[in-house]
């Protein structure tokens, strides 16, 4: 199963997560969060990683749809 990873509440829109996108999956809104695009996402973990808010979580594609 493929997982991809979504951004929960917490987010400050710090862009860390954009920069080390790959995939350029990751958006940001203005007063928002960060957004994943679903499609984009292959899953590497590097905006979590880089995420010091903990905002971004892992969840698993099957029970998560967009
Ligand atoms: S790295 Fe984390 S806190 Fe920063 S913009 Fe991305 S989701 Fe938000
Ligand atoms: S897991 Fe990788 S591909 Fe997916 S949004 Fe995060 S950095 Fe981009």
């Amino acid at each position: 199963m493929r997982s991809i990873y979504r951004v929960r509440g917490g987010c400050t829109l710090c862009a860390m997560c954009y920069y080390v996108c790959p995939t350029k999956a990751i958006s940001l809104k203005p007063n928002v969060t960060a957004v994943i695009d679903a499609e984009k996402c292959i899953g590497c973990g590097q905006c979590a990683d880089n995420c010091q808010a903990e905002a971004i979580v892992r969840v698993e594609r099957k029970t998560d749809i967009h």
